[in-house]
């Protein structure tokens, strides 16, 4: 397997995800996703934890903003109306299944990249994937970091929240200089 290379978070990005979550980002690896406003939107996490623990999940949206409009919609019913969707659109269906694959390929690849034993996770998905909707922060998240077109269901989200950073989110302490992430063992 050789050695692990861990890419971890820039440390202005970390203190950034630290500060939206309030406690450090666990298992971070990169910024799957950046705001237009210079903060990380999504980290991508690595498949286990520094001590060893299985996290499945890939993509973790970290933007406040994001996740509060995701639980809004959560609490007006959005995930039945998705549930039933999918019930009764195939094509929709076996697209929201592809994501599932796509989700599970990009971490099983991560997981190859860092060296890290990822069977314990293999076949178990995030967000409800691939029959069920039930978290849309992580099927948002996943679409901003794979990028539209991969997950219909976080498409729909992201659609629906629209532009939300342009609220404006809350100014950068200091221009981002920093690149996305750097890489250390
Ligand atoms: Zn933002």
């Amino acid at each position: 397997m050789g050695e692990a290379r861990v890419t971890r978070l820039a440390a202005a990005d970390a203190a950034a995800v630290e500060a939206q979550l309030g406690r450090a980002p666990r298992g971070a690896v990169a910024v799957g996703w950046r705001c237009p406003c210079g903060r990380p939107g999504v980290v991508t996490t690595a498949p286990r934890l520094e001590d060893g623990t299985p996290f499945p999940t890939l993509y973790y949206l970290t933007c406040p903003r994001a996740v509060k409009l995701c639980s809004t919609l959560e609490s007006e019913g959005a995930m039945a109306a998705f549930n039933a969707r999918l019930a009764a659109d195939r094509d929709f269906a076996q697209r929201y299944a592809a994501a599932d694959a796509a989700y599970r390929a990009d971490r099983a690849a991560l997981a190859a990249d860092l060296g890290l034993d990822d069977g314990p996770i293999r076949a178990v998905s995030a967000g409800g994937m691939p029959d069920r909707v039930k978290c849309l922060h992580a099927l948002l998240a996943h679409s901003l970091a794979a990028g539209p077109g991969v997950n219909p269901v976080g498409d729909a989200v992201a659609a629906e929240l629209g532009e939300w950073w342009t609220a404006p989110c809350a100014p950068l302490p200091e221009a981002s200089e920093a690149s996305d992430s750097e890489v250390t063992r």
